[in-house]
């Protein structure tokens, strides 16, 4: 066994090895297959914004921002925060780079770390990993389903089973109906502190809808007795809601309303989602979840402009790929390996897996100064389905012997044929 060594990851984070690694980049590639088959484009922006932007994008009274932001201050004294979510910064770059305006909308996607300072368990760490899409400047209800529909289509083709997904739905009204309904559950958590957690007393001063999302029993009972939103939406959010479950239904997606579905984040409006997946995940069972945030731009001191989108957890997706057994496809698995037969070889092989490479095939080389019975416990490790072998005699025949790793049949290929052969196999 090799030592340990002296340093280990931070608590809270991995190092993404082996099948985690291919795990995050078929997720990444996926996204992108899928993403832009509805006219998304890829964005990337900073790690670390101003603090300010995740503290108004977000809002003072989450979690996120109250317990578990990274924030640090460089060394001129601004306060800077690692993000711990990605549309804030989206926004930000889009009122930034003018995306958006004067009959200009963004549809936008992004893949990669997030940070917060939570307690470390499965499913849950503190640099953690994220892909998700952003549709900047639109508000119809089409844009919704849209973003809906897109989000399973990126499950299914990731690989999760559609059966073992719960797509859960609400609207959250606007600023119309909500604060008067806000009220109401501030009312509601006032009526019942006695039964209530500490926390969620809090809540009614601070965030009286966060309550929905307490996992303590007492709490859990009293706000299935809550109002229920959706009896209180003003008659444009309803409409709009009803045109959003039109649109799922015509696209045949089952989902579940969920009235005490509340995403924690101040800025959402009307439609919320979120996929669930009943595996191993215990109370981390939401897999992705998203919603429209049409007051989020304004908040960030852009002009008013709406906004839908959602986010995805990679570690959780792959906690769910694993547990269902699903085998993630490698990008350009090697399907041949290059063995060198003798010392002399080493340029030729080299040569030769170099024009292989060129010409689109995925291949291993032999390594130099091992004998060839190493080199194949390589290429059997590496179940690859043919070894090319070059040896001084075929190649003054001009050409190479290729066995069929499963077969063990070998034949002697010209070099002249040699990329045939391996495109008709
Ligand atoms: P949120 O940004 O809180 O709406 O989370 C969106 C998704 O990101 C969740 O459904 C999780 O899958 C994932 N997620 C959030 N926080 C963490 C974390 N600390 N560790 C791993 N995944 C997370």
């Amino acid at each position: 066994m090799a030592k340990a060594g002296k340093y280990s990851a931070p608590r809270g984070t991995v190092d993404l090895v082996g099948d985690a690694a291919h795990t995050w980049e078929f997720l990444t590639r996926t996204a992108s297959r899928i993403f832009s088959l509805y006219g998304y484009e890829p964005i990337y922006t900073p790690i670390f914004e101003q603090t300010e932007l995740f503290v108004r994008g977000i809002g003072e009274a989450t979690d996120v921002v109250g317990k578990e932001m990274y924030t640090f201050e460089d060394k001129s004294g601004r306060s800077l925060t690692l993000r711990p979510e990605n549309t804030a910064s989206v926004v930000r770059a889009s009122i930034t780079n003018s995306l958006v305006g004067e009959g200009r909308s963004a549809k936008l996607f992004y893949a990669g770390p997030m940070f917060r300072y939570e307690r470390p368990t499965k499913g849950r760490q503190r640099q953690f990993y994220q892909i998700g899409t952003e549709a900047l400047g639109l508000d119809s209800a089409d844009i919704d389903a849209e973003s809906i529909i897109m989000l399973m289509h990126f499950f299914e083709e990731a690989g999760i089973e559609r059966s073992s997904m719960r797509l859960l739905i609400n609207s959250m009204g606007d600023e119309n109906c909500r604060p008067a309904y806000r009220e109401k559950i501030r009312q509601h958590l006032l009526n019942h502190s006695e039964g209530l957690c500490e926390e969620c007393n809090r809540r009614a001063e601070t965030n009286p809808l966060r309550a929905f999302d307490c996992k303590n029993e007492a709490c859990i009972a009293i706000m299935n007795e809550a109002p229920k939103l959706a009896d209180e939406l003003c008659d444009d959010c309803k409409e709009a809601f009803e045109k959003v479950k039109y649109y799922l239904d015509e696209a045949g997606l089952d989902y579940i309303e969920e009235p005490k579905l509340v995403r924690g984040l101040d800025y959402y409006t009307r439609t919320v989602f979120e996929v669930q997946v009943d595996a191993g995940l215990g109370a981390q069972n939401a897999i992705g979840g998203g919603g429209r945030y049409d007051g989020l731009a304004e908040a960030l001191g852009g002009k008013d402009s709406p906004g839908i989108g959602f986010a995805v957890g990679f570690e959780r997706i792959a906690l769910v790929l694993e547990e269902q057994g699903f085998e993630v496809p490698r990008l350009n698995r090697p399907e041949t390996f290059v063995a060198i037969v003798s010392a002399d070889m080493e340029d030729k092989a080299f040569e030769l897996a170099n024009d292989l490479r060129k010409a689109g095939h995925a291949v291993l080389l032999g390594e130099q100064g091992r004998s060839l019975k190493s080199q194949l416990k390589n290429a059997d490790r590496a179940e690859v389905k043919r070894t090319i072998f070059v040896g001084p005699d075929e190649l003054e025949k001009g050409g190479v012997l290729v066995r069929d790793m499963e077969s063990k049949a070998e034949s002697f290929v010209a070099f002249a044929d040699l990329e045939n052969y391996l495109k008709a196999e």
